[in-house]
């Protein structure tokens, strides 16, 4: 019989396969998507985020474990779980090298984008490239892969307790057994259904998720979330928490990637289709902010808003992908917006005179801020008052969804309270447990790599109980069996013959 099963095909999975065949097992990977398309949302990505002491490598000054919870904790406003959050934390200091020995390549970050050279490490080639090593690395080392390959459903022991992992069923009807499995299967986020059902009809009779993209894959139908909460596994997170970027409007509904984000946001102001701002632009760095924006234009009137700015913009932020509106008066950017022309120019000329300008520095919390005007905005608030105005139309763009299955340290899948001993789950299928709301840029990847890597050590340990279990329920020596369950460990770099020799130490 297969060892470990791992379902999925992006960063989480991948890691969690090269991990369980690093500790000497049979790996099968299914990923949902055909060959060109695998990946899932982590081919999108640049970058994640790292603990450090001291400069290392590409990463700049020092990023304490403290100030990273803390970054953590804020963000989340405390829904998340300080455990696994440290777990994470510590971990992620200890990441790069293993990445590198699967041929990821790191690079410094671009100066005057995000401001991240100190917390997070860039991926050479971005998430393309770092998934394709993975798969070369996983493939070289004899995990098999197969493509093309939804899993519908999960197939539990009947009257387990704690939900003990039988097999998986395909799409096509096919059943894979193995000893051990591992989800990676992402968020929901992909299913639009699922989304409407999750957000509902506002007041105004609208059904706002009917106007969100969908930033990364289409793969990611959230099917086995739903089958294992349905069979009894433990929930946590809220249907309706997700990161979510506002977007450009014009983006595809999925795949967009990255460079349709729109980062002009914190240098200018936001209006809402009635002309009205509804938010401090200037509340903290981008990075830290940009996440919020898509859920704040979700619960604006149709579900829209417009980036508004001037020429003295122009050169301080990523340029988007798509060419903004521009104007030489704000009441032709309005009519080119769609929006109100009196609204806008009334907002703007509130906006202005409220802007009390000191020293602006667009890397430093400046003290450039608005007083007597609502919302107030409290840095880089500038006049908007120098031709030509640009004006982007945004939409929400959900990244991923945050409800997840519950998992401990080990990863292990929670049903009723008590941990499966051979399911475990890794990557956005549980990163509610760490990110109950909110984000900061790069700890997607940082949960999904360190949890990747614990849940298949956790499943290589489970499927070794499982085989020996087996042995001595046919009557034959197991003598190096361990009698219960180890608890996962580290086997870096170690080519799986060797690390199997080494299984049971
Ligand atoms: C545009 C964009 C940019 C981002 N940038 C960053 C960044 O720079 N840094 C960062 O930390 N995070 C970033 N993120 C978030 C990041 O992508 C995720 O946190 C991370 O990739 C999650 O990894 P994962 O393996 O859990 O999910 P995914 O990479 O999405 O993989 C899920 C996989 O499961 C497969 N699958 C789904 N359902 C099934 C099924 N039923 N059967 C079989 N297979 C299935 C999918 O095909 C897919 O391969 C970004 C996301 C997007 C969309």
């Amino acid at each position: 019989m297969l060892d470990v099963l791992v379902i999925g095909g992006g960063n989480a999975a991948l890691c969690a396969a090269i991990s369980a065949r690093e500790a000497g097992m049979s790996v099968t990977m299914l990923e949902a998507a055909p060959r060109e398309w695998r990946g899932g949302n982590s081919m999108h990505t640049r970058n994640l985020r790292c603990m450090h002491d001291a400069p290392e490598d590409v990463l700049t000054e020092a990023y304490p474990e403290e100030e990273f919870w803390q970054d953590l904790k804020k963000v989340t406003a405390g829904r998340t779980n300080e455990a696994l959050a440290r777990l994470v934390i510590r971990e992620s200091a200890r990441l790069r090298p293993w990445m590198r020995r699967h041929g990821v390549r790191f690079q410094p970050s671009l100066s005057g984008t995000l401001h991240l050279s100190r917390t997070n490490a860039f991926f050479m080639g971005g998430g393309k490239a770092l998934v394709n090593a993975y798969y070369r690395s996983a493939q070289a080392a004899g995990v098999a892969v197969r493509y093309e390959a939804p899993v519908a459903r999960l197939e539990l022991v009947p009257g387990s307790p704690g939900g003990r992992f039988a097999a998986a069923v395909l799409e096509s009807g096919e059943r894979i057994a193995a000893r051990a499995c591992v989800v990676a299967s992402g968020g929901f986020e992909s299913n639009r259904a699922w989304l409407r059902e999750a957000w509902g009809e506002n007041e105004r009779g609208e059904w706002p998720a009917d106007q969100f993209l969908i930033r990364g894959t289409r793969f990611n139908q959230g099917v086995l979330l739903k089958d294992l909460i349905a069979q009894g596994a433990d929930a946590i997170g809220d249907a309706t928490q997700a990161h979510m970027v506002a977007i450009d409007a014009r983006a595809p509904l999925y795949d967009g990637g990255i460079v349709t984000r729109v980062d002009s946001v914190s240098l200018g102001i936001m209006v809402n289709r009635e002309g009205r701002r509804f938010y401090d632009e200037g509340e903290d760095f981008w990075p830290k902010r940009y996440a919020i924006w898509g859920r704040l234009v979700a619960l604006q009137p149709g579900q829209v808003a417009h980036s508004i700015i001037d020429a003295k913009a122009v050169g301080r932020f990523m340029p988007p992908v798509f060419r903004g509106a521009r104007a030489d008066t704000l009441a032709e950017l309005a009519r080119q917006l769609g929006l109100p022309e009196a609204a806008l120019e009334a907002t703007v000329r509130e906006f202005n005179a409220a802007c009390r300008v000191g020293a602006f520095d667009h890397a430093v919390l400046d003290d450039c801020r608005t007083e007597g005007v609502t919302p107030q905005k409290t840095h880089w608030a500038r006049p908007i008052d120098t031709p030509p105005f640009f004006g982007y139309t945004l939409r929400p763009g959900v990244t991923f969804t945050y409800l997840g299955l519950k998992v401990d340290a080990r990863a292990a899948v929670h049903f009723g309270g008590a941990p499966s001993d051979n399911l475990f789950a890794a990557g956005e299928v549980m990163a509610g447990n760490v990110l109950g709301r909110g984000y900061t840029a790069g700890v997607g990847m940082t949960i999904g790599t360190v949890f990747g890597r614990i849940a298949g050590r956790s499943a290589a340990a489970a499927a070794r109980v499982t085989t020996a279990q087996a042995s001595n329920d046919d009557g034959q020596a197991a003598p190096d069996a361990p009698g219960r369950q180890e608890p996962a460990r580290p086997s870096e770099g170690l080519a799986p013959r060797r690390a199997r020799a080494r299984a049971h130490p």
